[in-house]
């Protein structure tokens, strides 16, 4: 018989977690303004709201804690988060930041500029957000299969090469600072890109003199995929794979919150002394000198570790199994989700959930609403509220997917909380046909409105 699937490593230290009644929840779903980013934690059961800071370091990234520098200037903890993101990722220069989203800030703030457009595969919204500020504007590149849920294909976070040589032919170069290739392409499904696609969009991106930038944060996964799926690849360990891929940039932004698995964190990775030298002086003014930039010492250390850990086959097998049962006890009850299975999360496609609601009612939140109703299990729309309303026309933007993100913290839940949550959705699933109505915006705010708007039940 096959051996099951079982985690790589074991509990030393637990955190107890409430359960609630639906009384309760309907209460305080009310109260937070039908706002899952407002309810307090204590108030959830599972939490599967983000993947981001929200993973179980290990033992050793603990211990790396009690030996962190934290000295103002060239800290022994700078030093060793240096020489982890040589050894594992092949850059020569990079600068701390507090998160993922500072290192956009710092590093946009030297390359975009009003009125450029920057291509991509489907911008995640932090970085659209430092885009779109700027007054310039992100194109979303992504091959066509990644917005249809039901097609099955390897690497759904693809850039499409002839979308992107449109972008390239039709504008001035001197307009277009950057490709920006996120991997895992986390708003299309934490779906991976090839080594391939990558390869190709750094070889055009040479041939048209434009420079690329990593959106790193799921490079790990994206590595596994690689390994799991692309021919080739299937006898090289993971640290091979990353080198390779971070071989075809000039630079990367990270959240070191994800595949890092630390709570929190970032760094800019650049091959080019130049363009790190500019990046500084944002760096020292907005987060903190260079060799800190927005960081602890201890932190530092423990995130050096995590990008060790965090490049373990075994590591990132556990995690990947563990998305994929939950997304096969989802399918067992008949929930459609977005396929194949992403490498942090489980996309359910609202829209063939809920066909009766429309769009204009926001029907991934609804269901968002109903699955913490159900059972307190708290996770994020990736729909119409999340897109925002265009910059120019000010009206609202309806994306092409309206998802639910059940989004996996790392080595923080059992296979237990997962068929938990699985049956959780399955009851929702069920009773489907009685959500007849959605949800309507009564405040929000003018960017990033996801995470303050204020909603009422139709
Ligand atoms: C999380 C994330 C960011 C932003 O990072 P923060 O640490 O949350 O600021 C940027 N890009 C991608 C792809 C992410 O997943």
């Amino acid at each position: 018989m096959q051996l099951p699937f079982a985690e790589s490593y074991k509990i030393k230290m637990v955190e107890t977690i409430k359960k609630s009644t639906r009384e309760d929840r309907k209460q305080w779903i009310k109260d937070a303004h039908y706002n899952l980013f407002n309810l307090k934690s204590e108030q959830v059961f599972i939490d599967l709201l983000t993947d981001s800071g929200t993973g179980a370091m290990s033992d050793k990234q603990w211990s790396e804690l009690m030996l962190g520098d934290e000295s103002y200037a060239g800290a022994s903890s700078y030093y060793k988060m240096k020489k982890s993101i040589k050894d594992i990722l092949g850059f020569d220069y990079f600068l701390p930041t507090h998160q993922g989203r500072a290192a956009e800030n710092v590093l946009f703030s030297v390359l975009v500029k009003e009125g450029m457009i920057v291509p991509g595969n489907s911008h995640f919204d932090t970085t659209k957000g430092h885009i779109e500020f700027r007054k310039a504007t992100a194109i979303d590149c992504t091959i066509d299969e990644a917005f249809d849920t039901s097609v099955m294909h390897d690497f759904k976070g693809n850039v499409d090469l002839n979308k992107l040589e449109k972008i390239l032919l039709n504008n001035p170069i001197e307009k277009i600072p950057m490709i920006i290739m996120t991997i895992t392409n986390n708003s299309a499904g934490g779906q991976p890109v090839s080594m391939q696609n990558l390869r190709e969009v750094y070889a055009m991106s040479r041939k048209y003199g434009v420079r690329v930038v990593f959106d790193s944060a799921r490079f790990a996964e994206n590595a596994y995929f690689i390994k799991k799926r692309e021919e080739g690849y299937a006898d090289k360990s993971i640290k091979e794979i990353v080198k390779e891929m971070f071989s075809y940039t000039d630079a990367m932004t990270m959240s070191s919150k994800k595949d890092a698995i630390v709570n929190m964190g970032g760094f800019i990775g650049f091959k080019n002394e130049d363009l790190f030298k500019q990046a500084s002086v944002f760096g020292i003014m907005f987060e903190g000198y260079i060799t800190y930039g927005g960081m602890s010492g201890r932190d530092m250390n423990a995130l050096a570790q995590g990008l060790n850990e965090g490049t373990e086959f075994d590591t990132l097998d556990t995690r990947v199994q563990q998305v994929a049962f939950l997304g096969q006890r989802l399918k067992d009850f008949g929930v459609p989700l977005q396929e194949p299975f992403g490498g942090h999360a489980i996309f359910v496609d609202a829209k063939r959930f809920l066909p009766q609601v429309p769009k204009e009612e926001f029907l991934a939140q609804t269901l968002a609403i109903e699955l913490y109703i159900e059972a307190g299990v708290r996770c994020v729309e990736i729909g119409a509220i999340l897109a925002d309303r265009d910059p120019i026309t000010r009206e609202n933007r309806f994306p092409e997917l309206e998802l639910l993100r059940l989004a996996i913290p790392r080595r923080t839940y059992t296979n237990n909380h997962m068929e938990y949550v699985a049956v959780a959705l399955g009851n929702v699933y069920s009773r489907r046909n009685e959500i007849k109505h959605g949800v309507k915006i009564v405040k929000e705010s003018p960017i990033m409105r996801h995470f303050t708007v204020e909603l009422e039940r139709l």
